[in-house]
Protein backbone atom coordinates (compact mmCIF):
# COMPACT_ATOMS: atom_id res chain seq x y z
CA UNK A 1 0.00 0.00 0.00
CA UNK A 2 2.14 3.05 -1.27
CA UNK A 3 -0.58 4.99 0.36
CA UNK A 4 1.14 5.15 3.22
CA UNK A 5 3.88 7.47 2.56
CA UNK A 6 1.43 9.66 0.87
CA UNK A 7 -0.22 12.57 3.02
CA UNK A 8 -3.66 13.63 3.05
CA UNK A 9 -5.87 16.51 5.11
CA UNK A 10 -8.65 13.81 5.05
CA UNK A 11 -8.90 9.75 5.21
CA UNK A 12 -13.03 9.08 4.80
CA UNK A 13 -14.69 5.50 5.91
CA UNK A 14 -16.44 4.26 3.98
CA UNK A 15 -17.76 5.58 0.05
CA UNK A 16 -21.72 4.96 0.63
CA UNK A 17 -23.96 8.12 1.23
CA UNK A 18 -22.21 9.75 4.27
CA UNK A 19 -18.75 9.15 2.94
CA UNK A 20 -19.44 10.01 -0.65
CA UNK A 21 -21.35 13.23 0.78
CA UNK A 22 -19.18 14.58 3.09
CA UNK A 23 -15.73 14.00 0.93
CA UNK A 24 -17.88 16.14 -1.88
CA UNK A 25 -17.46 19.55 -0.35
CA UNK A 26 -13.61 18.81 0.80
CA UNK A 27 -12.57 17.67 -2.69
CA UNK A 28 -14.10 20.86 -4.03
CA UNK A 29 -12.21 22.46 -1.67
CA UNK A 30 -9.35 21.42 -2.86
CA UNK A 31 -8.63 19.27 -0.22
CA UNK A 32 -6.92 15.82 -0.68
CA UNK A 33 -8.45 13.29 0.32
CA UNK A 34 -8.44 9.25 0.76
CA UNK A 35 -11.49 7.20 0.74
CA UNK A 36 -10.99 3.99 1.71
CA UNK A 37 -13.51 0.77 1.14
CA UNK A 38 -14.28 -2.30 2.28
CA UNK A 39 -15.87 -3.79 -1.21
CA UNK A 40 -15.06 -3.68 -4.32
CA UNK A 41 -16.27 -1.91 -7.69
CA UNK A 42 -19.61 -4.10 -9.04
CA UNK A 43 -18.93 -4.71 -12.30
CA UNK A 44 -21.84 -3.48 -14.99
CA UNK A 45 -23.23 -5.87 -17.39
CA UNK A 46 -26.24 -7.89 -18.63
CA UNK A 47 -25.29 -10.26 -15.13
CA UNK A 48 -26.65 -7.88 -13.00
CA UNK A 49 -30.12 -8.16 -13.72
CA UNK A 50 -29.63 -12.04 -13.32
CA UNK A 51 -31.46 -13.37 -10.08
CA UNK A 52 -27.47 -14.73 -8.91
CA UNK A 53 -25.96 -10.91 -8.78
CA UNK A 54 -29.31 -9.66 -7.24
CA UNK A 55 -30.14 -9.30 -2.92
CA UNK A 56 -28.32 -11.07 -0.58
CA UNK A 57 -27.30 -13.53 -3.85
CA UNK A 58 -25.02 -11.41 -4.70
CA UNK A 59 -21.49 -11.54 -4.08
CA UNK A 60 -21.46 -7.94 -2.97
CA UNK A 61 -23.40 -9.16 0.10
CA UNK A 62 -21.19 -10.42 2.63
CA UNK A 63 -21.86 -12.59 4.89
CA UNK A 64 -18.41 -12.09 6.55
CA UNK A 65 -19.18 -9.17 8.51
CA UNK A 66 -20.44 -11.66 10.47
CA UNK A 67 -22.78 -9.30 12.44
CA UNK A 68 -24.81 -11.70 15.27
CA UNK A 69 -28.11 -10.39 15.33
CA UNK A 70 -30.66 -11.09 18.56
CA UNK A 71 -33.59 -9.93 17.26
CA UNK A 72 -36.47 -11.56 19.31
CA UNK A 73 -37.58 -14.29 16.84
CA UNK A 74 -34.24 -15.94 17.01
CA UNK A 75 -30.69 -15.73 17.01
CA UNK A 76 -29.13 -15.33 13.48
CA UNK A 77 -25.67 -14.09 11.39
CA UNK A 78 -26.83 -11.27 9.55
CA UNK A 79 -24.80 -9.59 6.45
CA UNK A 80 -24.25 -6.21 4.38
CA UNK A 81 -23.83 -5.18 1.09
CA UNK A 82 -20.11 -3.86 0.79
CA UNK A 83 -19.23 -2.17 -2.39
CA UNK A 84 -17.79 0.84 -3.90
CA UNK A 85 -21.07 3.22 -3.61
CA UNK A 86 -22.11 1.28 -0.59
CA UNK A 87 -25.85 -0.42 -0.37
CA UNK A 88 -26.76 2.89 -2.79
CA UNK A 89 -25.73 0.47 -5.97
CA UNK A 90 -28.42 -2.21 -5.03
CA UNK A 91 -30.88 0.34 -3.16
CA UNK A 92 -34.46 0.71 -4.41
CA UNK A 93 -33.61 4.77 -4.95
CA UNK A 94 -36.13 6.32 -2.83
CA UNK A 95 -35.49 9.70 -2.23
CA UNK A 96 -37.62 11.40 0.35
CA UNK A 97 -36.75 14.11 2.66
CA UNK A 98 -37.78 13.93 6.26
CA UNK A 99 -40.81 16.13 7.58
CA UNK A 100 -40.19 19.45 9.11
CA UNK A 101 -42.16 17.79 12.36
CA UNK A 102 -39.80 14.93 12.35
CA UNK A 103 -37.02 17.01 13.56
CA UNK A 104 -38.94 17.63 16.95
CA UNK A 105 -40.50 14.05 16.84
CA UNK A 106 -42.57 14.27 19.96
CA UNK A 107 -42.80 12.38 23.09
CA UNK A 108 -44.61 9.16 21.67
CA UNK A 109 -40.89 8.14 19.55
CA UNK A 110 -38.57 10.37 22.28
CA UNK A 111 -39.71 8.27 25.13
CA UNK A 112 -37.11 8.31 28.00
CA UNK A 113 -34.29 8.52 24.99
CA UNK A 114 -33.15 11.95 25.49
CA UNK A 115 -33.07 12.14 21.70
CA UNK A 116 -33.27 15.77 20.14
CA UNK A 117 -31.83 17.05 16.57
CA UNK A 118 -29.83 19.80 16.81
CA UNK A 119 -31.02 21.47 13.90
CA UNK A 120 -34.48 21.83 12.46
CA UNK A 121 -35.57 21.48 9.04
CA UNK A 122 -34.44 24.49 7.42
CA UNK A 123 -30.92 23.76 8.48
CA UNK A 124 -30.60 20.72 6.51
CA UNK A 125 -32.87 22.01 3.40
CA UNK A 126 -30.08 23.47 1.74
CA UNK A 127 -28.26 20.16 1.93
CA UNK A 128 -31.72 18.33 0.65
CA UNK A 129 -31.56 20.53 -2.59
CA UNK A 130 -28.23 20.02 -2.92
CA UNK A 131 -28.00 15.83 -2.15
CA UNK A 132 -31.15 15.96 -4.43
CA UNK A 133 -29.32 18.01 -7.40
CA UNK A 134 -26.55 15.34 -6.90
CA UNK A 135 -28.31 12.17 -7.43
CA UNK A 136 -30.51 14.01 -9.82
CA UNK A 137 -33.88 12.54 -8.19
CA UNK A 138 -37.34 12.31 -10.38
CA UNK A 139 -40.23 13.62 -8.03
CA UNK A 140 -43.29 15.71 -8.03
CA UNK A 141 -44.52 16.14 -4.62
CA UNK A 142 -47.67 18.61 -5.47
CA UNK A 143 -49.92 15.91 -4.59
CA UNK A 144 -48.00 14.52 -0.75
CA UNK A 145 -50.01 15.70 1.63
CA UNK A 146 -47.54 16.17 4.24
CA UNK A 147 -44.47 17.77 1.86
CA UNK A 148 -41.83 19.92 3.72
CA UNK A 149 -41.19 23.35 1.82
CA UNK A 150 -38.78 23.20 -0.79
CA UNK A 151 -36.51 25.93 -2.44
CA UNK A 152 -36.44 24.01 -5.99
CA UNK A 153 -38.38 21.56 -7.82
CA UNK A 154 -36.57 18.37 -8.35
CA UNK A 155 -34.14 18.29 -10.78
CA UNK A 156 -36.08 15.51 -13.15
CA UNK A 157 -39.93 15.14 -13.78
CA UNK A 158 -40.65 11.62 -12.65
CA UNK A 159 -41.69 8.55 -14.97
CA UNK A 160 -45.44 8.45 -16.08
CA UNK A 161 -47.08 5.35 -13.71
CA UNK A 162 -46.87 1.84 -15.37
CA UNK A 163 -50.02 -0.12 -15.21
CA UNK A 164 -49.41 -1.74 -12.01
CA UNK A 165 -48.45 0.98 -10.01
CA UNK A 166 -51.42 3.09 -12.24
CA UNK A 167 -53.65 0.77 -10.59
CA UNK A 168 -52.64 1.22 -7.24
CA UNK A 169 -53.11 4.80 -7.40
CA UNK A 170 -56.32 4.61 -8.87
CA UNK A 171 -57.52 2.39 -5.88
CA UNK A 172 -55.64 4.48 -3.60
CA UNK A 173 -57.57 7.97 -4.55
CA UNK A 174 -61.05 6.20 -4.84
CA UNK A 175 -60.43 5.81 -1.23
CA UNK A 176 -60.10 9.61 -0.90
CA UNK A 177 -56.40 9.28 -0.28
CA UNK A 178 -53.35 11.48 -2.36
CA UNK A 179 -50.88 9.30 -3.75
CA UNK A 180 -47.96 11.17 -5.34
CA UNK A 181 -44.98 9.80 -7.34
CA UNK A 182 -42.17 7.79 -4.92
CA UNK A 183 -39.16 10.81 -5.97
CA UNK A 184 -36.57 8.09 -7.38
CA UNK A 185 -32.31 8.98 -8.01
CA UNK A 186 -32.93 7.12 -11.67
CA UNK A 187 -32.21 8.86 -14.47
CA UNK A 188 -34.93 8.75 -17.40
CA UNK A 189 -32.88 11.43 -19.55
CA UNK A 190 -31.01 10.23 -22.04
CA UNK A 191 -28.03 11.96 -22.87
CA UNK A 192 -24.45 11.17 -24.51
CA UNK A 193 -22.76 9.76 -21.36
CA UNK A 194 -25.93 8.20 -19.65
CA UNK A 195 -28.57 5.62 -20.28
CA UNK A 196 -31.70 5.99 -19.81
CA UNK A 197 -34.05 4.22 -17.19
CA UNK A 198 -36.05 1.18 -19.36
CA UNK A 199 -38.93 1.19 -16.48
CA UNK A 200 -37.25 -2.90 -15.80
CA UNK A 201 -38.09 -5.20 -12.80
CA UNK A 202 -35.00 -5.23 -12.08
CA UNK A 203 -34.50 -2.04 -9.83
CA UNK A 204 -34.33 -2.45 -5.82
CA UNK A 205 -31.72 -5.33 -4.87
CA UNK A 206 -30.32 -5.47 -8.06
CA UNK A 207 -27.09 -3.12 -9.14
CA UNK A 208 -28.54 -1.17 -12.66
CA UNK A 209 -26.68 -3.13 -15.99
CA UNK A 210 -27.00 -0.40 -17.47
CA UNK A 211 -25.92 2.66 -15.12
CA UNK A 212 -29.39 3.98 -15.23
CA UNK A 213 -29.87 4.08 -11.42
CA UNK A 214 -28.20 7.37 -10.06
CA UNK A 215 -26.09 5.37 -7.51
CA UNK A 216 -22.64 6.50 -5.90
CA UNK A 217 -21.10 3.99 -8.15
CA UNK A 218 -22.30 5.35 -11.20
CA UNK A 219 -21.56 9.20 -10.65
CA UNK A 220 -20.49 11.01 -8.39
CA UNK A 221 -17.43 8.86 -7.32
CA UNK A 222 -15.99 8.58 -10.53
CA UNK A 223 -16.44 12.12 -10.45
CA UNK A 224 -14.59 12.71 -7.34
CA UNK A 225 -11.66 10.81 -8.00
CA UNK A 226 -11.70 12.95 -11.42
CA UNK A 227 -11.51 16.05 -9.41
CA UNK A 228 -8.68 14.36 -7.10
CA UNK A 229 -10.05 12.21 -4.62
CA UNK A 230 -8.40 8.74 -4.35
CA UNK A 231 -10.23 5.70 -3.36
CA UNK A 232 -8.39 2.52 -2.03
CA UNK A 233 -11.12 -0.41 -2.61
CA UNK A 234 -11.05 -3.91 -0.43
CA UNK A 235 -9.40 -1.70 2.16
CA UNK A 236 -10.88 -2.16 5.65
CA UNK A 237 -10.57 0.06 8.33
CA UNK A 238 -10.04 -1.94 11.42
CA UNK A 239 -8.50 0.19 14.32
CA UNK A 240 -8.52 3.84 14.41
CA UNK A 241 -5.52 4.77 17.73
CA UNK A 242 -5.36 8.01 19.22
CA UNK A 243 -2.61 10.54 20.43
CA UNK A 244 -3.17 13.43 22.52
CA UNK A 245 -7.09 13.97 21.68
CA UNK A 246 -6.70 13.35 18.30
CA UNK A 247 -7.23 10.19 15.81
CA UNK A 248 -3.36 9.63 14.58
CA UNK A 249 -3.74 6.67 12.51
CA UNK A 250 -5.99 4.17 10.82
CA UNK A 251 -4.40 0.87 10.46
CA UNK A 252 -6.08 -0.64 7.75
CA UNK A 253 -6.67 -4.49 5.90
CA UNK A 254 -6.26 -5.09 2.35
CA UNK A 255 -8.83 -7.46 1.95
CA UNK A 256 -7.32 -9.46 -0.87
CA UNK A 257 -3.78 -9.55 0.06
CA UNK A 258 -4.06 -8.88 3.72
CA UNK A 259 -1.14 -6.80 4.05
CA UNK A 260 -1.73 -3.84 7.16
CA UNK A 261 -0.63 -0.49 7.15
CA UNK A 262 -1.52 2.54 9.50
CA UNK A 263 -2.61 5.94 7.07
CA UNK A 264 -2.52 9.42 8.96
CA UNK A 265 -4.55 12.51 7.91
CA UNK A 266 -5.22 15.81 9.61
CA UNK A 267 -8.99 14.63 10.02
CA UNK A 268 -10.65 10.93 9.52
CA UNK A 269 -14.40 11.16 8.56
CA UNK A 270 -16.05 7.99 9.87
CA UNK A 271 -18.85 6.62 7.26
CA UNK A 272 -18.77 2.88 7.61
CA UNK A 273 -22.43 2.75 8.08
CA UNK A 274 -24.73 2.54 11.79
CA UNK A 275 -23.75 -0.96 12.11
CA UNK A 276 -20.00 -0.66 11.30
CA UNK A 277 -19.01 2.78 12.57
CA UNK A 278 -20.10 1.95 16.36
CA UNK A 279 -18.06 -1.16 16.23
CA UNK A 280 -15.04 0.26 14.85
CA UNK A 281 -15.65 2.90 17.52
CA UNK A 282 -15.95 0.33 20.01
CA UNK A 283 -13.46 -1.92 19.02
CA UNK A 284 -10.66 0.58 18.87
CA UNK A 285 -11.85 1.91 22.49
CA UNK A 286 -12.70 5.15 21.46
CA UNK A 287 -15.43 4.80 23.27
CA UNK A 288 -12.98 5.68 26.59
CA UNK A 289 -12.47 9.07 24.78
CA UNK A 290 -16.72 10.04 24.76
CA UNK A 291 -18.45 11.78 27.63
CA UNK A 292 -21.31 9.79 26.42
CA UNK A 293 -19.26 6.75 26.18
CA UNK A 294 -22.88 4.87 27.03
CA UNK A 295 -24.40 6.06 24.16
CA UNK A 296 -22.19 4.44 21.81
CA UNK A 297 -23.46 1.64 20.31
CA UNK A 298 -26.96 1.93 21.44
CA UNK A 299 -30.60 3.76 20.45
CA UNK A 300 -30.17 1.80 17.07
CA UNK A 301 -33.29 1.68 15.37
CA UNK A 302 -34.22 0.48 11.80
CA UNK A 303 -38.08 1.10 11.10
CA UNK A 304 -40.60 -1.48 11.64
CA UNK A 305 -40.56 -2.46 7.62
CA UNK A 306 -43.66 -4.54 6.61
CA UNK A 307 -44.31 -5.92 3.39
CA UNK A 308 -48.57 -6.21 2.70
CA UNK A 309 -48.87 -8.81 -0.36
CA UNK A 310 -52.17 -8.37 -1.97
CA UNK A 311 -52.74 -11.96 -4.08
CA UNK A 312 -54.66 -11.25 -7.44
CA UNK A 313 -56.77 -13.67 -9.38
CA UNK A 314 -54.72 -12.74 -12.78
CA UNK A 315 -51.10 -11.97 -12.92
CA UNK A 316 -51.07 -8.30 -12.03
CA UNK A 317 -47.72 -7.79 -14.04
CA UNK A 318 -47.54 -9.17 -17.24
CA UNK A 319 -45.41 -6.74 -18.77
CA UNK A 320 -42.78 -6.87 -16.32
CA UNK A 321 -42.87 -3.14 -15.74
CA UNK A 322 -40.87 -1.02 -13.11
CA UNK A 323 -43.72 -0.36 -10.37
CA UNK A 324 -42.29 1.01 -7.44
CA UNK A 325 -43.62 4.05 -7.99
CA UNK A 326 -46.70 5.34 -5.90
CA UNK A 327 -46.54 6.84 -2.02
CA UNK A 328 -48.92 7.69 0.35
CA UNK A 329 -48.26 9.75 2.89
CA UNK A 330 -51.87 10.37 3.58
CA UNK A 331 -51.21 8.23 7.29
CA UNK A 332 -47.47 9.67 8.00
CA UNK A 333 -49.10 11.64 11.60
CA UNK A 334 -51.78 9.00 12.38
CA UNK A 335 -54.90 7.07 10.86
CA UNK A 336 -58.24 6.96 11.89
CA UNK A 337 -59.27 4.64 14.72
CA UNK A 338 -55.44 4.52 15.75
CA UNK A 339 -54.63 5.54 19.26
CA UNK A 340 -53.12 9.24 19.31
CA UNK A 341 -50.82 8.36 22.01
CA UNK A 342 -48.65 6.07 19.14
CA UNK A 343 -47.64 9.64 17.51
CA UNK A 344 -46.29 9.65 13.87
CA UNK A 345 -46.99 6.13 11.87
CA UNK A 346 -44.57 6.70 8.52
CA UNK A 347 -45.80 5.96 4.98
CA UNK A 348 -46.66 3.76 2.34
CA UNK A 349 -44.74 2.72 -0.27
CA UNK A 350 -45.70 0.30 -3.69
CA UNK A 351 -42.89 -2.23 -3.64
CA UNK A 352 -41.67 -5.07 -6.04
CA UNK A 353 -42.53 -8.17 -4.93
CA UNK A 354 -39.53 -10.67 -5.06
CA UNK A 355 -39.75 -12.20 -8.54
CA UNK A 356 -40.18 -16.29 -8.66
CA UNK A 357 -36.72 -17.23 -9.45
CA UNK A 358 -35.74 -15.08 -6.04
CA UNK A 359 -38.27 -17.09 -4.13
CA UNK A 360 -37.54 -20.71 -5.03
CA UNK A 361 -34.12 -19.63 -4.35
CA UNK A 362 -34.45 -18.42 -0.66
CA UNK A 363 -37.40 -20.62 0.35
CA UNK A 364 -36.86 -24.44 0.85
CA UNK A 365 -37.84 -26.50 -2.14
CA UNK A 366 -41.81 -27.14 -1.82
CA UNK A 367 -42.95 -24.36 -0.14
CA UNK A 368 -40.19 -22.30 -2.62
CA UNK A 369 -42.05 -24.02 -5.74
CA UNK A 370 -45.19 -23.74 -4.57
CA UNK A 371 -45.27 -19.51 -3.56
CA UNK A 372 -43.20 -19.26 -7.07
CA UNK A 373 -46.35 -19.56 -9.15
CA UNK A 374 -47.99 -17.60 -6.67
CA UNK A 375 -46.06 -14.35 -7.17
CA UNK A 376 -47.04 -13.08 -10.38
CA UNK A 377 -50.41 -12.60 -8.76
CA UNK A 378 -49.13 -10.22 -5.95
CA UNK A 379 -48.84 -6.38 -5.67
CA UNK A 380 -47.35 -5.52 -3.12
CA UNK A 381 -47.04 -2.42 -0.71
CA UNK A 382 -43.83 -1.08 1.64
CA UNK A 383 -44.88 0.00 5.28
CA UNK A 384 -42.23 2.30 6.83
CA UNK A 385 -43.14 2.79 9.92
CA UNK A 386 -40.92 4.83 12.39
CA UNK A 387 -39.27 3.34 15.42
CA UNK A 388 -38.27 4.48 19.33
CA UNK A 389 -34.77 5.00 19.75
CA UNK A 390 -34.92 3.13 23.05
CA UNK A 391 -31.63 2.67 24.67
CA UNK A 392 -32.30 -1.55 25.05
CA UNK A 393 -31.75 -1.66 21.38
CA UNK A 394 -28.03 -1.62 20.86
CA UNK A 395 -24.62 -2.95 19.19
CA UNK A 396 -21.73 -4.19 21.27
CA UNK A 397 -18.28 -5.94 20.62
CA UNK A 398 -17.73 -9.59 21.68
CA UNK A 399 -14.21 -9.58 22.28
CA UNK A 400 -14.16 -13.26 22.74
CA UNK A 401 -14.89 -13.70 19.03
CA UNK A 402 -12.58 -12.09 16.75
CA UNK A 403 -13.64 -11.47 12.82
CA UNK A 404 -10.79 -12.93 10.01
CA UNK A 405 -9.63 -9.50 10.22
CA UNK A 406 -9.19 -9.28 13.71
CA UNK A 407 -11.62 -7.09 15.61
CA UNK A 408 -14.05 -8.56 17.83
CA UNK A 409 -16.75 -9.21 16.02
CA UNK A 410 -20.24 -6.93 16.51
CA UNK A 411 -23.28 -8.14 18.21
CA UNK A 412 -26.88 -6.57 17.22
CA UNK A 413 -29.82 -6.71 19.91
CA UNK A 414 -32.79 -5.31 18.94
CA UNK A 415 -36.57 -5.74 19.84
CA UNK A 416 -39.54 -3.42 18.44
CA UNK A 417 -41.09 -2.07 21.54
CA UNK A 418 -45.03 -2.21 21.64
CA UNK A 419 -45.21 1.33 20.41
CA UNK A 420 -43.55 0.09 17.40
CA UNK A 421 -45.51 -2.84 16.25
CA UNK A 422 -48.83 -1.25 16.93
CA UNK A 423 -47.26 1.77 14.23
CA UNK A 424 -46.36 -1.02 11.88
CA UNK A 425 -49.53 -2.80 11.85
CA UNK A 426 -51.48 0.50 11.87
CA UNK A 427 -49.70 0.99 8.40
CA UNK A 428 -50.23 -2.12 7.28
CA UNK A 429 -53.83 -2.31 7.84
CA UNK A 430 -54.24 0.77 5.66
CA UNK A 431 -52.31 -1.29 2.79
CA UNK A 432 -54.64 -3.92 3.08
CA UNK A 433 -57.60 -1.31 2.28
CA UNK A 434 -55.83 0.03 -0.84
CA UNK A 435 -54.81 -3.16 -2.42
CA UNK A 436 -58.59 -4.75 -1.28
CA UNK A 437 -59.57 -1.75 -3.51
CA UNK A 438 -57.35 -1.88 -5.94
CA UNK A 439 -58.92 -5.63 -6.50
CA UNK A 440 -56.60 -8.18 -4.31
CA UNK A 441 -58.86 -11.59 -3.14
CA UNK A 442 -56.88 -11.17 0.28
CA UNK A 443 -53.93 -9.85 1.61
CA UNK A 444 -50.66 -11.42 3.65
CA UNK A 445 -48.02 -9.16 5.90
CA UNK A 446 -44.48 -10.41 5.77
CA UNK A 447 -41.99 -8.39 8.38
CA UNK A 448 -38.77 -7.53 6.50
CA UNK A 449 -36.06 -8.07 9.28
CA UNK A 450 -33.42 -6.60 7.50
CA UNK A 451 -30.81 -3.57 8.95
CA UNK A 452 -31.18 -1.94 5.63
CA UNK A 453 -32.54 1.32 7.34
CA UNK A 454 -30.50 1.39 10.56
CA UNK A 455 -30.04 4.57 12.14
CA UNK A 456 -29.07 5.78 15.41
CA UNK A 457 -25.88 4.38 16.74
CA UNK A 458 -23.91 7.16 17.56
CA UNK A 459 -26.30 10.05 17.63
CA UNK A 460 -25.88 13.75 17.10
CA UNK A 461 -27.11 16.54 19.82
CA UNK A 462 -26.65 19.34 21.84
CA UNK A 463 -26.33 17.39 25.52
CA UNK A 464 -22.77 16.07 25.52
CA UNK A 465 -23.40 13.28 28.09
CA UNK A 466 -25.90 11.42 26.11
CA UNK A 467 -24.91 12.53 22.36
CA UNK A 468 -21.57 11.07 21.10
CA UNK A 469 -21.78 13.63 18.17
CA UNK A 470 -21.93 17.37 18.41
CA UNK A 471 -24.12 19.33 16.08
CA UNK A 472 -21.05 19.08 13.38
CA UNK A 473 -20.88 16.17 13.78
CA UNK A 474 -17.60 16.09 15.37
CA UNK A 475 -16.89 13.22 17.69
CA UNK A 476 -16.82 14.24 21.28
CA UNK A 477 -13.71 13.88 23.19
CA UNK A 478 -11.47 13.78 19.92
CA UNK A 479 -10.30 17.00 17.74
CA UNK A 480 -10.14 15.73 14.44
CA UNK A 481 -12.91 12.71 14.16
CA UNK A 482 -16.38 13.00 12.37
CA UNK A 483 -19.01 11.07 11.60
CA UNK A 484 -21.13 11.40 8.96
CA UNK A 485 -23.38 8.32 7.81
CA UNK A 486 -26.89 7.16 9.25
CA UNK A 487 -25.17 5.97 13.00
CA UNK A 488 -25.59 10.72 13.48
CA UNK A 489 -29.29 10.72 13.28
CA UNK A 490 -30.82 10.79 16.49
CA UNK A 491 -34.02 9.38 15.26
CA UNK A 492 -35.46 7.58 12.08
CA UNK A 493 -38.35 9.56 10.85
CA UNK A 494 -41.18 8.07 8.57
CA UNK A 495 -39.13 7.84 5.59
CA UNK A 496 -36.13 5.46 3.85
CA UNK A 497 -33.04 7.57 5.38
CA UNK A 498 -30.71 7.70 2.20
CA UNK A 499 -31.44 11.75 1.23
CA UNK A 500 -31.43 12.74 5.19
CA UNK A 501 -28.08 11.05 5.81
CA UNK A 502 -26.94 12.32 2.28
CA UNK A 503 -28.19 15.82 3.22
CA UNK A 504 -26.45 15.82 6.83
CA UNK A 505 -23.11 14.53 5.10
CA UNK A 506 -22.88 17.67 3.36
CA UNK A 507 -23.59 19.84 5.66
CA UNK A 508 -20.79 18.40 7.50
CA UNK A 509 -18.22 18.46 4.52
CA UNK A 510 -19.45 22.09 4.26
CA UNK A 511 -18.81 22.98 7.88
CA UNK A 512 -15.33 21.81 7.64
CA UNK A 513 -14.06 23.39 4.71
CA UNK A 514 -15.41 26.46 6.62
CA UNK A 515 -17.62 27.53 3.47
CA UNK A 516 -20.88 28.89 3.46
CA UNK A 517 -24.01 26.34 2.98
CA UNK A 518 -25.34 26.92 -0.41
CA UNK A 519 -28.07 28.55 1.13
CA UNK A 520 -31.46 29.53 -1.47
CA UNK A 521 -29.29 29.22 -4.82
CA UNK A 522 -31.70 27.71 -6.61
CA UNK A 523 -30.60 24.32 -8.80
CA UNK A 524 -28.54 26.19 -10.94
CA UNK A 525 -26.46 27.45 -8.60
CA UNK A 526 -25.56 24.72 -6.61
CA UNK A 527 -22.25 23.78 -6.59
CA UNK A 528 -21.08 20.68 -8.79
CA UNK A 529 -17.95 18.35 -10.13
CA UNK A 530 -17.96 18.15 -14.14
CA UNK A 531 -19.02 15.00 -15.15
CA UNK A 532 -15.97 12.91 -16.70
CA UNK A 533 -15.64 9.68 -18.59
CA UNK A 534 -13.33 8.05 -15.55
CA UNK A 535 -14.01 4.53 -15.55
CA UNK A 536 -12.64 2.66 -12.26
C1 LIG B 1 -31.47 -3.49 -0.73
C2 LIG B 1 -31.52 -2.11 -0.12
C3 LIG B 1 -32.39 -1.17 -0.64
C4 LIG B 1 -32.44 0.10 -0.09
N1 LIG B 1 -33.27 1.03 -0.67
C5 LIG B 1 -33.28 2.29 -0.19
C6 LIG B 1 -34.05 3.29 -0.83
O1 LIG B 1 -34.72 3.05 -1.84
N2 LIG B 1 -34.02 4.54 -0.31
C7 LIG B 1 -33.29 4.85 0.82
O2 LIG B 1 -33.32 6.00 1.25
N3 LIG B 1 -32.56 3.91 1.44
C8 LIG B 1 -32.51 2.65 0.96
N4 LIG B 1 -31.73 1.71 1.55
C9 LIG B 1 -30.97 2.11 2.74
C10 LIG B 1 -29.71 2.88 2.35
O3 LIG B 1 -28.98 2.13 1.39
C11 LIG B 1 -28.89 3.18 3.60
O4 LIG B 1 -29.69 3.93 4.48
C12 LIG B 1 -27.64 3.96 3.28
O5 LIG B 1 -26.85 3.31 2.31
C13 LIG B 1 -26.82 4.18 4.53
O6 LIG B 1 -25.79 5.09 4.22
P1 LIG B 1 -24.49 5.18 5.14
O7 LIG B 1 -23.59 6.19 4.58
O8 LIG B 1 -24.92 5.31 6.55
O9 LIG B 1 -23.79 3.75 5.06
P2 LIG B 1 -23.54 2.82 3.82
O10 LIG B 1 -24.20 3.34 2.62
O11 LIG B 1 -23.84 1.43 4.29
O12 LIG B 1 -21.97 2.97 3.56
C14 LIG B 1 -21.01 2.44 4.42
C15 LIG B 1 -19.83 1.98 3.56
O13 LIG B 1 -18.73 1.73 4.43
C16 LIG B 1 -18.09 0.52 4.03
N5 LIG B 1 -17.42 -0.01 5.21
C17 LIG B 1 -17.99 -0.61 6.28
N6 LIG B 1 -17.05 -0.91 7.20
C18 LIG B 1 -15.88 -0.47 6.71
C19 LIG B 1 -14.55 -0.48 7.21
N7 LIG B 1 -14.27 -0.99 8.41
N8 LIG B 1 -13.55 0.03 6.42
C20 LIG B 1 -13.84 0.55 5.20
N9 LIG B 1 -15.10 0.59 4.69
C21 LIG B 1 -16.10 0.11 5.44
C22 LIG B 1 -19.24 -0.34 3.53
O14 LIG B 1 -18.77 -1.35 2.67
C23 LIG B 1 -20.13 0.70 2.81
O15 LIG B 1 -19.75 0.84 1.48
C24 LIG B 1 -31.64 0.44 1.02
C25 LIG B 1 -30.76 -0.50 1.56
C26 LIG B 1 -30.69 -1.78 0.99
C27 LIG B 1 -29.72 -2.76 1.59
Amino acid sequence: MALASESFDTIVIGSGFGGVMAAYPLVMAGERVLMLERGDWVERGPHNWEINSAHELSDHYCPDTAYAVDDARRKRQGGSFHCVGGPSVFYGGVALRLREQDFDPGPAIVTDSGAEWPFGYDELAPFYDWAETLLGVAGDDRDDPTAPARDAPYPQAPARFTPPAQRVADAARRLGLKPFPLPLAINYAPSDDRAACTLCCTCDGFACAIGAKNDLATGLIPMLQAAGMALRANTVAVQLSVEHGRVSGVQCVDRRSGASTTLRAGRVVLAAGTLATPHLLLASGLDRSSPAASAIGRYLTRHNNLLTLGVFARPTNPGRDFHKQVAIHDFYFGAPGVDPSIGKLGCIQQITAPGPDFVRRILPAPIGHIAAIGVPHVLALLSIAEDQPVASNFVSIDQANRDELGPPTLRIRHRYTRRDVAAGRALVQQSRRILREAGALFSMMHDLRSFSHAVGTVRMGQDEATSPLDDRGRFRGLDNLYVADGSALPTSGGVNPSLTIAANALRIGTLLTGRAAPRAMGRQQLPVLERSAHAP
